[in-house]
């Protein structure tokens, strides 16, 4: 097995392109620790006078403004690193960090300035970017650098710059105490950040598993409803054509009461049929993938059709349909059909459960490269609660069932499916009794 089939077992929460984001991150970070450094030094230089050695603090962040800017490139132009790669990347990048924290700590006067506390930045960094065993591994690193710096300041290996004219350097109580809390602190830092990510981990893993499981659920209810329309379409048609048969050529013969009972039937056939319908539409819209065979749908042309096959319900009920659109065409990339079913169930909608001399408005608007359409009446409006629960299958609000009992309580589920095929949206604002409007929104190429 390769290096990288083996750290990827190892570390299932991690992958690749995870870890480039990882890196991108840090890359950000670091800008913003050189500009801050280099704000920090301007201040001690020019407001508080400290005798550092500015031109080698400075010459040190240019060093790691020029890595910092190695790495972006890097990272520009090398888009797929190996999993390993990325490890060995991001672990370089912090231990050459530690160097020159580790250098700047020096300069800035070592262990009088408590800029050492920066360490813990890295190592709680490393503890959130890096798989578990490892932050260990750069707290010891971090104790390592620390230790010998201090050391050989004290003990007059290299120059001391000191900048409170104070010899803390030299007390060896004050830097034997510096050390150890400051191990402590590293360590425990570490143990907690990594404890922490490996609940988050073992967490993260468990939704995962759960929603992998739910969307197996999801698969075998869509292949059950789609196996039971399809079984049950062919009987229920082959029941209607037998009502309609015995009725158009015995209804003359039958008395009234045979009669309705049959014509009852046939209509509640037709509404069976119509779920049959709306539930293949569903289900098909669910296991569809996109092909590449799409088609330029003419929204506006499509809006248009739907809006002329409305026609004569809006004047049945008295309903003004008014269609306001800056556009004569409008194209995005999908199946006439599609589009067509999706505004023949808004308008369609909009229409049923509006008010007697209501009225119907279509905004089509190009918002931030989005396509805009807005579906909005004058009707029965929708409850604050009933808004979560329309797009779900079968949910018919009590209101709607008021107004209209028969309904399939599916058009809108299938609206939201063959809106999401295409990356779009579809959400609703509504008052109750006032009227309501869905917004529908589409990514434009
Ligand atoms: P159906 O219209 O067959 O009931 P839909 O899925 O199209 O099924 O709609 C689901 C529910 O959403 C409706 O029963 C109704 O409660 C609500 N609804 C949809 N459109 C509107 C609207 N324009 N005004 C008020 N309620 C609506």
């Amino acid at each position: 097995m390769d290096i990288n089939a083996i750290l990827a077992e190892r570390f299932p929460f991690l992958n690749t392109s995870l870890l480039h984001a990882r890196i991108a991150w840090s890359i950000r970070l670091r800008w913003v620790a050189v500009v801050g450094f280099f704000l920090a030094t301007l201040s001690a230089r020019f407001l508080v006078d400290l005798p550092l050695p500015y031109e080698a603090i400075w010459k040190t962040l240019l060093t790691l403004f020029f890595l910092n800017l190695a790495y972006y490139i890097i990272l520009k132009i090398v888009k797929t690193f190996s999993f390993f790669a990325e490890l060995v990347f991001l672990t370089f990048h912090i231990l050459i960090d530690l160097v020159i924290l580790t250098y700047i700590v020096h300069l800035t006067g070592g262990i009088e300035n408590p800029i050492y506390l920066f360490y813990i930045f890295h190592v709680v960094l490393s503890s959130i970017l890096l798989p578990r065993w490892l932050p260990y591994i750069i707290a010891t690193i971090v104790f390592f650098l620390f230790t010998v710096l201090v050391y050989s300041e004290h003990t007059g290996l290299i120059y001391h710059y000191s900048i409170f004219e104070s010899a803390s350097h030299k007390n060896e109580v004050l830097n034997y105490l510096t050390l150890v809390i400051f191990t402590i602190t590293v360590y425990f830092s570490s143990y907690i950040c990594t404890n922490f990510m490996h609940i988050f981990r073992d967490s993260k893993r468990q939704i995962d598993h759960l929603y992998d499981q739910l969307q197996k659920a999801d698969q075998q209810k869509t292949q059950f409803f789609q196996y039971a329309s399809h079984e049950l379409k062919s009987p229920i048609i082959a029941i209607k054509a037998s009502i309609d048969g015995v009725l158009s050529s015995f209804g003359d013969q039958l008395q009234e009461k045979p009669y309705n009972v049959l014509k009852r039937a046939s209509v509640r056939s037709e509404q069976m049929l119509d779920i049959i319908r709306e539930l293949l539409d569903l289900t098909r819209n669910r296991s569809i993938i996109l092909s590449n065979h799409l088609e330029k749908v003419d929204v506006i042309k499509a809006l248009n059709e739907v809006i002329q096959n409305e026609s004569a319900t809006a004047e049945s009920n008295n309903i003004e349909i008014i269609f306001n659109c800056a556009f004569s065409e409008l194209f995005l990339n999908g199946k006439e059909d599609d589009f067509q079913k999706l505004f023949n169930n808004l308008i369609g909608n909009a229409l049923r459960y509006n008010k007697p001399g209501g009225k119907v408005y279509i905004n089509v608007k190009l918002e931030n490269k989005l396509l805009l359409i807005e579906i909005s009446d004058t009707g029965i409006g929708i409850s604050p609660e009933d808004k979560n629960k329309i797009f779900t299958e079968f949910y018919r609000a009590e209101n709607a069932r008021k107004k209209i009992s028969f309904g399939t309580g599916l058009g809108l589920s299938i609206v939201k499916q063959i809106a999401e095929n295409y990356n779009g949206q579809i959400l609703v604002e509504s008052d109750i009794l006032k009227g309501s409007t869905f917004k529908l929104t589409f990514p434009i190429q």
